[in-house]
This record gives C-alpha cells, structure tokens and sequence, in this order.
C-alpha cells in the first residue's frame, strides 16, 4: 500500500524533502504530493488503508470538510483506489463556498470523480466541520442510512486516526535527513514551526516526539484567526467577538481546532470527563479556560504566535529576493512565527504544507508583480517562467491545461439541507 500511495505520484523521489533555507532555517516541503499540499502525505495512502480495513457487505459514504486541500486531496487519493472498492467506497467533500482561493476551488471541484463529489456551503469551515460532526452524532440519521441504504458514514479529516498515523512519519523523516546531511549530529535537539488550523499536523509532530524524535519546541504558528496562538499563551480558548476574517492563508483560516482537544485530553492525563465539560462550555458559552498548571504543562513545549497580512507578504518577497525560494502563504506565516519566536540555539524546520502556485494571486502582490491577464491559468504560467525554487508543480500545472467546467452543487448554512444531500448522493452511488 505503501509503495502504491507515494511510489510514483509524488514529483520527487525524496516524497518529502528538507531544504536549506538560510542560517538555522530548513524547510521540510510537503507539497510535491498530486494535488500540492501537505494533505497528499496522509490521503495517498489512507484511502487504500480504508478499503482494506472495512468489512466488505457495506456500503461506505465519506463525509468530509475543507477549508481549502483536504478536498481535492481526497478525492484524488479515493479516485485511486481499486475498481471494485469504488464501487462501495465514495467521498462528498463540503468547502465554503466563498472561502477558498479561486485555484483551490476549481481544484476541488475539477478532482470530482466517479466516487467523489464537491459541494459548496454558503458559510466557512467551522460550519462545515460542526455540521458534518453532528451529521456523525445523529444516530437516527446514521442508522436509517444503514437500514435503508446499507451505507455507513465515515470521515477522512483529521479526526480520523488514519490522517495522523502517516503524518508522524515526514517529521522523524526530517529529523534523520539533518542528521545524515551532517547539520545536527544525531540525538541533538531540533524545533518545528508550524502553520496550523486544525492542529494535525503538530499534533502528528508532537507524536513522533513521543515516539523518540528529539524536537524540542512545537511553535505554532496562525494567521489573523489567532484563537490557537491566544489559547497557547493564555489558556484561554475563546471564540466570543470573533469571526473567520478570509486570509492569504486560507487553509488555516480555521477557529474550532479539532484535534487541540486530543492533545489537552493526553496533557490532562486521559481526563475524558474535563475535556467533556470544556468543550461543552466552548459549544454554549464559546470559552473555556484551562487551570494554570495545564497551561503551564503545554508551554513547556509549545510556543506560539500568529503573523499578519502584511508581514506574511513581506516574508514571501524578502526570501525571494535573498534567496530565490518563493514561499506559499502559509509557509510564510510560519517563518514570520520561527523568525521572530525561536531563540536560534538550534535547528528550525518550518513545515511548507503547500506549494506557491496553488495561492498564485497572493504571490504575485507581494513579489509586486503587474498583473495584465487575471486568469489563474495565465498567473501561473507567468511564475512559472520566473525559475524560481522550488521548481513549477507539474501535476498543478497540467490540471490548469484540463480545464473542464464540472458541475458542482451549492447547499444552503444548513445541517438539515446537508443531510438530504448526503443522502441524494448515497442513492445515485449505490442504490
Ligand atoms: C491543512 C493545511 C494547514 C493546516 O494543517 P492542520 O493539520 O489543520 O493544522 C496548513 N497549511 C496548508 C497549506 C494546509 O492545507
């Protein structure tokens, strides 16, 4: 399985190499996957660990929500599965449908295949994710589902085990290739930064720490949504007076943090009854707060902070032209964060989760380049031409050239509405 997920659909042999940036800095590239981002990394080869898990008289229907990758990831990582799997596994991925950058949209919905479907929401993605959640929670809906249809519900974002699980293994990948590139000698200490929304991938970092990696710090790193970056530094998570503002980072324009309670369940000693009560706080009164001594516990190894707009392009144009390299956005927000947070007494890999094409616009404001023609296609041809590095994403590029217009459908901010599409897709897939 593994050999067939990252075998010969990754652009480079390494799948996910480290890169010198400059002084400490090393970037860990996560996106030569075939749909650009970090996200290919685990849903190459979940899908396939899936279709061999499920017992085989079901039907399955995968629920899942994007703010931005995880949609076209899973539906090209489930359009790869075998013939006969298809035939009972499919995929319905939900995206706001005004919160995704235009290239991540036609994206999302040009990866529609014969098991998989795209559908905009009229909200953002914490609805999204809500909506889907509590679409898992109603057991009258799952079990006539079951009854009826003979489908089971399941989910491919990182709520599921199996999205981590894959993810561990680049960060002790990175750790070993500093070692064996003579950087750091075996054993000593290394710090990560990380662009983070749903807190998978630090979480997954976190993970290959307890698995033996010597990382020392976990620096978080949000955008202008900086509900995670406050919650680190103050223990209070806080969602009052807020709202999602769109970013030039759109993956992590993220407020309800999924996987930040299996990471404060684990600090708190496995205390599944506190963890209970705060998240049911933070579902009525939108707050909670942490007692001093597991604030202090998550800061012995995390850090955080959360960088602007403006500071965000203006770490894409500086690294550009002190060393040629564009960054994506997000990768960008965490190098502001590991620039201004980490103490330089060690070695920083800053996780790049997406390659820049894929956020082309934003790239070309802050490179300050004069756009004439607006087309996404013509945007990322023009960069292309710039022999920048990291090198033009092939597979991103082609998909531009196929530029079929696919159907896709819009829902209403409406679990109700949600639910009868589920099922209007289970009864054409299956039935
Ligand atoms: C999903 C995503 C993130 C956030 O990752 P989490 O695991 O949700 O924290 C960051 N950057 C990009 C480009 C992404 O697609």
């Amino acid at each position: 399985m593994i050999e067939t997920a990252y075998g010969e659909n990754f652009a480079c042999s390494k799948i996910a190499p480290v890169r010198h940036l400059s002084g400490n800095q090393f970037i860990l590239e996560l996106f030569h996957g075939p749909t650009g981002s970090f996200k290919d990394l685990s849903l190459q080869l979940l899908p396939h660990l899936f279709a061999h898990c499920i017992p085989p008289s079901c039907n399955y229907m995968i629920l899942v929500a994007t703010s931005g990758d995880t949609g076209s990831a899973v539906l090209n990582g489930f359009s790869r599965i075998n013939k006969n799997h298809k035939q009972r596994i499919a995929v319905a991925t939900f995206f706001p449908e005004n919160g995704v950058s235009d290239f991540q949209k036609a994206q999302i919905i040009g990866s529609q295949k014969e098991n998989g479907w795209a559908v905009g929401v009229k909200s953002d993605f914490d609805f999204c994710q809500t909506a889907i959640k509590r679409i898992f929670k109603d057991s009258d809906f799952t079990g006539f589902l079951i009854m009826e249809h003979g489908t089971i519900l399941s989910s491919a974002n990182s709520i599921n085990w199996g999205r981590l699980l894959p993810q561990v293994v680049y960060h002790a990948s990175a750790y070993l290739d500093l070692v064996s590139q003579g950087f750091i000698s075996f054993g000593s200490p290394v710090d990560v930064c990380i662009p983070t929304g749903n807190f998978g991938n630090i979480l997954a970092a976190v993970y290959a720490k307890m698995m033996g990696i010597p990382i020392r710090k976990f620096i978080c790193a949000s955008n202008q949504n900086h509900v995670l970056t406050d919650f680190i530094k103050t223990g209070h998570y806080d969602l009052r007076e807020r709202k999602i503002t769109p970013t030039f980072s759109p993956s992590i324009d993220i407020l309800k943090a999924s996987n930040l309670e299996r990471h404060l369940h684990m600090m708190a000693n496995k205390d599944g009854g506190l963890m209970t009560k705060l998240f049911n706080q933070l579902e009525e009164q939108q707050h909670f707060q942490i007692d001093k001594m597991l604030v202090e516990k998550l800061q012995q190894d995390f850090v955080a902070d959360w960088c602007s707009e403006r500071e965000c392009l203006a770490a894409i144009h500086s690294t550009y032209s002190t060393s040629g390299y564009i960054l994506d956005p997000h990768t960008a927000v965490a190098k502001v964060v590991a620039d201004r947070m980490q103490d330089k007494t060690c070695p920083v890999i800053v996780a790049s989760t997406a390659h820049y094409s894929k956020f082309a616009p934003a790239i070309m404001q802050a490179l300050k380049i004069k756009e004439i023609n607006h087309t996404s296609s013509s945007q990322l041809y023009l960069l292309s031409s710039y022999n920048a590095l990291p090198p033009p994403h092939e597979a991103l590029l082609e998909r531009m050239k196929q530029q079929e217009k696919m159907e896709y459908q819009v829902c209403a901010a409406d679990v109700d509405v949600l639910k009868n599409h589920v099922e209007k897709l289970i009864q054409n897939q299956f039935v």
